[in-house]
């Protein structure tokens, strides 16, 4: 294993020895552990890294000599570098008072710290102590699943303990293209038909459901979850099932990535959001509303679903050739997410090329003059200030003003137009 240790970039093994040497100094033992583990024996590169220390991870950080910027809260520490995170965790032993709970958590050796992790391929360490640095510690078989392709899980109640590794299995074997080994699924499937899924903290649902969601093209994971899960857990107090549209689903795949193939220079957008909006279209506004209350989805991710569910049958205005000016008014407002997702929904030739044009071309126009140009022309920072600005950034677009010269005639203008209105 010490061969795959150094596969890692020379910060990393730095901070390894590092921290190694003052693990043993304060006799603590210290092993990176879990992915990790697994992607540096599958070859993937590896960014962030999880260390378990037997002892005070705190403790051990506060120790690193160099000039680390360091974060610390509940028996973890996190030490940042470049654009790596490294997690330094206290080996801890979980037990949960009932399906779903959070669990209750003590110090303890490694071996309970493996023992309460979700899967065989997730369960392995390789230790980072004199003598035995980088040793494979492989207490469940993990080596041999990963080389077999199985998702297998650590015990029986692994998934009435924590429903999420529902999500997690299904993230696992789609993402490695493994299979959920029998045993493992059948114990999954019962979990799922006595509703395990209902009795977790939606939070925490919704972010192993934010991580499979973010997978690159996650297509064939939403497909799985909606097998074997359905989605009705998202609108838990419905009685009607929430049905999926996988066609969408498809096309909203390939638009992302025509959009990223094309705007590579474009805005950043949450590829998630478009995929979640489209998975439960088929409720109502109202119903969506009180998923995202239920799941905390925070204020902007809330506006960019609603929005696309609100918006939709007004999108059909982009059927037929438009003004540069009426595209801009219908589409500035709107995110990218949701005109991907309208790119996506209607196959209409008119439809994709007016959203394509106003992402390319209308997207990025911004105004030269600015408010001191305005109080030149005698308007001072009011309402009316807005307006003007809005109605000369209409007319650049609707005329293709070059220059600021033409904006400020055109402004000038426009203030006559307003003042003897
Ligand atoms: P990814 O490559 O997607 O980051 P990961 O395996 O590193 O996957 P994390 O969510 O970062 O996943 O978790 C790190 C490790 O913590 C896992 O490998 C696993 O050992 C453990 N773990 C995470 N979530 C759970 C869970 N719900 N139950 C048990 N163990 C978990």
């Amino acid at each position: 294993m010490e061969k795959r240790i150094k596969k890692l970039s020379l910060n990393f093994r730095k901070l390894l020895k590092e921290a190694s040497a003052q693990s043993a100094s304060l006799g603590y033992e210290l092993y990176l552990v879990g992915g990790v583990v697994r992607d540096l024996l599958l070859k993937k590169s590896v960014f962030d890294l999880d260390l378990v220390v037997e002892g005070d991870a705190i403790e051990l950080v506060r120790h690193l000599k160099r000039d680390y910027n360091k974060h610390h809260t509940f028996g973890t520490a996190t030490v940042y570098f470049d654009e790596h995170k490294i997690d330094f965790a206290t080996a801890r032993l979980e037990s949960y008072s009932h399906p779903g709970a959070l669990p209750r958590v003590k110090p303890a050796p490694l071996a309970d710290d493996l023992k309460r992790r979700d899967f065989t391929i997730n369960a392995m360490a390789i230790s980072l102590n004199k003598g035995s640095y980088g040793q494979l510690i492989d207490l469940y078989s993990g080596l041999s699943d990963l080389k077999k392709g199985v998702v297998r899980f650590l015990h029986n109640n692994s998934f009435t303990d924590d429903p999420t590794r529902i999500l997690r299995a299904i993230r696992f074997e789609q993402r490695f293209k493994f299979r959920i080994e029998k045993n493992t699924l059948n114990h999954m499937e019962a979990a799922i038909s006595n509703g395990a899924i209902l009795s977790v903290n939606p939070h925490r649902l919704r972010d192993e459901l934010i991580l499979l969601l973010k997978e690159p093209k996650p297509y064939r994971y939403i497909k799985r979850v909606n097998k074997l899960v359905g989605f009705s857990f998202l609108s838990p107090k419905s009685r009607k099932a929430l049905i999926v549209d996988y066609e969408l689903i498809r096309r909203v795949q390939t638009a992302l990535s025509f959009y990223k193939k094309k705007f590579r220079k474009h805005r950043k957008i949450d590829d998630w959001v478009v995929y979640l909006a489209a998975i439960i279209l088929s409720k109502s506004a109202g119903k969506i509303e009180e998923f995202i209350h239920c799941f905390g989805l925070r204020k902007s991710e809330r506006l960019r679903i609603l929005s696309i569910k609100k918006n939709i049958s007004k999108i059909k205005l982009l059927n037929r050739q438009l003004k540069p000016a009426s595209l801009y008014r219908i589409m500035e407002p709107l995110s990218f997410e949701s005109l991907i997702f309208f790119y996506a929904y209607y196959p209409q030739k008119m439809i994709r090329k007016n959203i394509i044009y106003f992402m390319d071309k209308l997207a990025t126009v911004t105004l030269k003059i600015r408010g001191k140009d305005l109080i030149k022309l005698g308007i001072a920072p009011s309402r009316l200030y807005s307006e003007v600005m809005g109605k000369t950034l209409n007319a650049k677009i609707d005329k293709s003003l070059k220059s600021k010269r033409d904006e400020i005639s055109e402004a000038r203008k426009i203030i006559r137009r307003l003042k003897t209105k």
